[in-house]
């Protein structure tokens, strides 16, 4: 397994103005290929889902190296290819590739990386996008969540649902982690998992009020005091959010595609016409 997060170039990344250009895959200065943090070559990788941030470094690994992910990544990053880089033109985003995963399962598989057990689980058909795998060490009960869980910023459903991201969460609090190491942001407990869906009821509920109210989510986000998710950074995907939220509110369906860059225009709006940083 690979660690998704590179160190340094905080230079390059104020001159970049973003902190995508934190995911490259090449050192700063050197231009060398970062090593994997277990020290060695990588040769197990695992996407955590389909977004770019997460898998455009997987060729830096070598044609060797084995990519693991769900099912429903492939055609996901087929899809959307290398589009994340036009969302932030700005971001020197390096020698960035899509190159699919090799090995994809449906619900779950086990890999052993020397005696240490690692348990890679599907969250569900749709949490923050429609293919979340999370890693799960039980001897160590350590938990990597990928972007299902964002430590530090507001949670991110508009790629996949707010109800089936609640019950994601409910799976992943009943593995009983003692640490949560979130798709962004800094290492966290527990903690982490109850703050999230109490973000994501307060979504829920807001979307109902607002909607017998016939307001549109944009609307309505403009006029709500964030309260205690205020400290959360990212605060725009609170559109994006309840867009979800309204969706489900007339639907037993989860995960239903919606106009992600009609809402995106929304969250820029909401962002004082600032494209959101991703700040994560
Ligand atoms: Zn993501």
């Amino acid at each position: 397994m690979v660690c998704q997060q590179c160190r340094g170039g905080r230079r390059a990344r104020r001159r970049a103005g973003d902190r995508h250009a934190r995911h490259r895959g090449t050192h700063p200065r050197t231009g060398r290929v970062r090593r994997p943090a277990c020290g060695g070559p990588g040769r197990t990788i695992l996407n955590t889902h389909h977004h770019g941030d997460h898998n455009f470094g997987n060729h830096q690994f070598g044609g060797a190296a084995i990519v693991v992910a769900h099912d429903r990544i492939r055609q996901e990053m087929i899809e959307t290819g290398l589009a994340l880089t036009q969302l932030w033109p700005q971001v020197d985003w390096g020698d960035v590739r899509v190159t699919l995963p090799t090995i994809t399962f449906s619900d779950r598989v086990t890999v052993w990386v020397g005696e240490r057990r690692v348990e890679l689980i599907h969250v569900g058909p749709a949490a923050h996008t429609t293919n979340d795998v999370v890693a799960w060490l039980p001897e160590e009960q350590v938990l990597f969540a990928g972007d299902v869980v964002m430590s530090g910023a507001a949670p991110f459903c508009l790629f996949g649902s707010v109800r089936g991201t609640l019950d994601a969460m409910r799976k992943l609090t009943a593995l009983g982690a003692r640490t949560v190491v979130a798709g962004h942001g800094p290492v966290a407990g527990p903690e982490i998992l109850t703050q999230t869906i109490r973000y994501l009821h307060w979504i829920e509920n807001l979307a109902a009020e607002g909607k017998s109210l016939g307001l549109a989510p944009l609307e309505l986000a403009s006029q709500v005091e964030l309260g205690e998710f205020g400290e959360l950074i990212d605060a725009e995907r609170v559109v994006g959010n309840l867009h979800v939220a309204y969706a489900e509110l007339d639907s037993p369906e989860i995960g239903v595609p919606l106009d992600v860059l009609a809402i995106f225009d929304e969250m820029v709006t909401y962002n004082g016409g600032q494209v959101p940083q991703c700040w994560a």
